[in-house]
């Protein structure tokens, strides 16, 4: 036997599965198809800005982050807890009232908080931020265009914050997913204030990465697996490993490939950075527009930031770093550029001309689809000797792929423990 257990795939919830078998005295061998670790949290530094695949942000307030993560190590730089919001009538503010209280008046006139739809929307939040679940049992589940719907959450909250924040959040613009999952979300915004890494996103798997006594083996694909008695032979293109277990810690389309697992639709998006001279902002808060007629954002860009305003380290000195999200289930997803400047010029009030294009990274698989009900501990064993992990087991999230990481790793130690 090569390991005890070979885990396939280095994303976040390979990591943490890797982290705990080692821990319970097991010898674990990772391998990964791409050539570092991370999976979907990866970071490129491009002419001095820290750009990631995709714009993401890790929120402190996670359960798994904060019980498994050393975030003082990561040195989070945080984001505004709120939004700005260009509406018909201007830009309008909106921000936590207990971590900015100074902006409570602009807040308070901002034209977005209705009396009577605010405390229809504390009615449908309030149990979820006392307790840190959503059992599908108390809470019965439906999509959350229906929830709000049915709770009287109908006002300008839901039309011009709500609903374009959410869509970005879940990349997924239908209100389709599970209500009682974005009550879960919606907690640990209202408990955290989500920033970014000094060194970049992907500083959160490198530091997992590093605990591991084996280094992970980089740039090794897994091509089959077969189970046999006492052992599972995974087929890679650098030879055959053998192990008394394998977990297949891939994405949900990746493991349809590898083990013909029926895998839950994906969201996806996509991610436009600019390095700009001057910053168009001068604030660290999510841009969003609901200036078109319906609601929403009157053209591609549902969410825009001046990221370099929040994490200062995602740009060289006397530049600015600005990101700006599409939605690829959106007509708009696949907006050229001169659509998404002209779109983050109305937005910004600026011109983008002296701006340049650093990278637009196309995600198709962002996040795994969370319908109605709300499943947040799926199976992950597949047979006697095989398991899954991923986000796709859990909540489509990074707190969804490291508590499935942890969970098929006690699972197998269970199993192994002589
Ligand atoms: C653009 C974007 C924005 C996001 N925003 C947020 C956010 O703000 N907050 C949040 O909580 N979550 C966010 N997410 C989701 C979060 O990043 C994911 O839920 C999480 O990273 C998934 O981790 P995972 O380990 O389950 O899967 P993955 O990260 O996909 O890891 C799977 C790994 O398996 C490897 N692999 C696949 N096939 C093979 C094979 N045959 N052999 C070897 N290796 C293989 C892959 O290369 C990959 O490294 C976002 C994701 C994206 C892409």
């Amino acid at each position: 036997m090569d390991a005890d257990v070979i885990v396939i795939g280095a994303g976040l919830a390979g990591l943490q599965c890797a982290r705990r078998l080692q821990r319970s005295g097991l010898h674990v061998r990772v391998i990964e198809a791409q050539d570092s670790v991370g999976g979907r949290v990866r970071t490129e530094r491009i002419d001095g800005h820290l750009c990631d695949r995709g714009f993401q942000v890790l929120n402190p307030a996670y359960p798994a982050v904060r019980a498994w993560i050393d975030r003082d190590a990561l040195g989070l730089q945080a984001f505004g807890v709120g939004v700005r919001v260009r509406t018909p009538a201007g830009l309008r503010t909106l921000a936590h009232p207990g971590r900015h209280p100074g902006l409570i008046p602009q807040s308070l006139r901002s034209g977005l908080l209705d009396a009577v739809e605010l405390s229809a929307l504390v009615r449908w939040l309030g149990p979820t931020l006392v307790r840190a679940s959503v059992s599908s049992r108390a809470t019965r589940d439906t999509t959350l265009a229906a929830s709000l719907d049915a709770a009287g959450v109908r006002g300008p909250l839901r039309r011009d914050v709500l609903d374009t924040f959410l869509a970005g959040v879940l990349a997924d613009s239908s209100g389709g997913g599970s209500a009682n999952y974005v009550r879960l979300l919606l907690r640990s915004f209202a408990l955290g204030a989500p920033g970014l890494p000094r060194e970049g996103m992907q500083a959160l798997p490198e530091q997992m990465a590093r605990d591991l006594r084996e280094p992970v083996r980089t740039a090794v694909r897994a091509h089959e697996l077969r189970e046999h008695a006492g052992g599972v032979t995974v087929t890679t293109d650098h030879g055959p490993i053998s192990a008394r277990c394998a977990v297949a810690a891939v994405a949900a389309p990746d493991l349809e490939r590898l083990l013909d697992v029926p895998a839950p639709p994906s969201h996806g998006l996509t991610t436009w950075w600019f390095s700009a001279p001057e910053a168009p902002a001068d604030d660290a808060f999510l841009r969003l527009d609901a200036s078109h007629p319906r609601g929403g954002p009157d053209g591609p860009v549902w969410n825009t930031a001046v990221v370099s305003r929040a994490a200062p380290t995602y740009a060289p000195h006397g530049r600015h770093l600005v990101e700006a999200t599409t939605l690829l289930d959106h007509p708009g997803g696949q907006a050229p550029e001169r659509e998404v400047r002209a779109h983050l010029e109305r937005i910004y009030g600026a011109s983008t001309r002296r701006w340049e294009v650093l990278a637009h990274h196309v995600v198709p698989h962002t996040l795994p689809a969370q319908p109605p009900p709300l499943v947040d501990r799926s199976p992950q064993r597949i047979s006697a000797r095989l398991f899954m992990c991923g986000d796709h087991r859990d909540t489509a999230s990074i707190q969804g792929a490291l508590v499935s990481g942890d969970r098929a790793a006690r699972a197998i130690g269970g199993l192994l423990r002589p």
